[in-house]
């Protein structure tokens, strides 16, 4: 048994937000109540005066990099980050080797998250075998087999018709499709944003341009098709624009933005780090207003971390060389309460319902609330402790973040799944 004391829950799914207390019992919550009497059985009791208690963090794209890519992560060293970041249910990406496009791959990753998992994993089908954007997955059979939704991210499916074909099969499994959209006519041979900053380092841009064309189809086919497309990452302001006109017309669409995406913009990189080297880019202080202003008017849905941990030989070459993608898992509670709670006077119960309520809804999966005989999913942060991020502390196997050395307004402090503490002060304990 477990009771959580005197925290103030955060429980925007239930419209609550007072101080009380939680009892857990057999892996459910058993009461929420104003005062829960210590029980006189086995009970570990957490004190969280002052804490902040809310339904668990679920993070709606990872890369666990399982299977056949162990040296950048696993799924145990990946699910680890996540609970020491508050975050008990990752979505993890198709793109491994093999890829997740068929049920075989698909339940080998839930079979080993089961095993080794320190937090619950939901996982992504891919839309095309091998990523190609040729020939379909096999999305019925990964669908039946609890495939969350598809997508071939990191990739941008090229093909506007093969897009239409997999968005009606998704649509007919009741699935959405989420989208890495970066035309790479446009965005391939382009290593940062493109902008002031990336013309003054004399590197290649990626336009936002190319984010915006593709983001631009795929309301267009989602329009044509009715599927659900989720717009991953959205970076600029355009894409922005477009989202929210789609949304307004009625579209099927929804996004979510990167904790990075938030904190950093373009002007970072000007030493040439890799540990800020992603796709898309960081782009420029503007874009990163508009992102702010799209979590605000509600049409950003989400918040996640593109969790995409590369060796650290990989990283640690020059600029134009290493491949794009971070580690985020243990800094995105942090470094949105930084921005979003602390810069931008955003409420508690709006960042809970960024980061659990709506991935929770959009994944189709069990979470996003605190209600008396759910699973006990439950996340306890500290608002106010400051602290530094250094790339060596974490448990990704990552050593590259682009928090390197800044101090952080805001830390998870406890971590239960399924009614067990797998996290507390920091230190994960499974
Ligand atoms: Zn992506």
């Amino acid at each position: 048994m477990l009771l959580i004391k005197n925290g103030t829950i955060v429980n925007p799914a239930e419209k609550q937000h007072e101080v009380g207390d939680i009892l857990v019992e057999n892996g459910k919550i058993q009461k929420i109540a104003k005062e829960i009497p210590v029980p006189e059985s086995d009970v570990e009791v957490f004190d969280a005066k002052g804490l902040v208690v809310t339904p668990g963090l679920i993070d709606m794209h990872v890369h666990l990099r399982e299977p056949g890519q162990e040296a950048k992560e696993d799924i145990h060293t990946g699910t680890e980050a996540a609970a020491a970041g508050g975050i008990t249910r990752v979505a993890t990406m198709a793109n491994t080797k093999p890829v997740i496009d068929n049920s075989a791959v698909l339940r080998d990753v839930q079979k080993r998250a089961e095993d080794v998992g320190v937090v619950k994993v939901s996982v992504i089908g891919s839309i095309s075998k091998n990523l190609e954007g040729k020939q379909l997955s096999e999305m019925g059979d990964m669908a039946a087999d609890g495939a969350v939704a598809f997508s071939d991210d990191g990739h941008y499916v090229e093909n506007a018709n093969f897009m239409r074909r997999a968005m009606e099969y998704a649509d007919m499994l009741h699935k959405m499709v989420i989208d890495h959209a970066e035309d790479m006519t446009m965005c391939g041979g382009g290593f940062m944003n493109e902008g002031k900053v990336s013309y003054a380092m004399g590197v290649t841009g990626r336009p936002a341009a190319g984010e915006d064309i593709a983001v631009a189809r795929d309301l267009l086919l989602s329009e044509l098709t009715g599927c659900h497309i989720h717009i991953a990452h959205v970076s600029s302001k355009k894409a922005v624009d477009l989202i929210r006109e789609a949304k307004r017309k009625g579209v099927n669409c929804s996004t979510e933005v990167t904790a990075q995406h938030l904190y950093f913009t373009d002007e970072w990189l000007k030493d040439y780090d890799t540990a800020f080297k992603m796709a898309p880019p960081i782009r420029s202080e503007e874009d990163r207003q508009a992102l702010i202003e799209g979590l605000r008017d509600g049409t950003i849905d989400a918040i996640m971390t593109d969790h995409a941990p590369h060796c650290n030989e990989e990283k640690n070459v020059p600029f134009n060389c290493a491949p794009n993608g971070i580690a985020g898992l243990e800094t995105s509670l942090a470094s949105t309460l930084t921005v979003l709670y602390h810069q931008q006077g955003f409420t508690l119960d709006r960042i809970v319902e960024l980061m659990s309520v709506n991935p929770a809804r959009l994944l189709g999966v069990e979470g996003g609330v605190l209600r008396e005989g759910a699973p006990a999913d439950i996340t306890v942060f500290d608002p106010e402790k400051e602290w530094t991020v250094h790339g060596e502390d974490l448990y990704t196997k990552s050593l590259f973040t682009p928090y390197e050395n800044i101090t952080l307004k805001g830390k998870a402090v406890l971590t239960v799944v399924d009614g067990e503490v797998v996290m507390k002060e920091g230190k994960v304990l499974k």
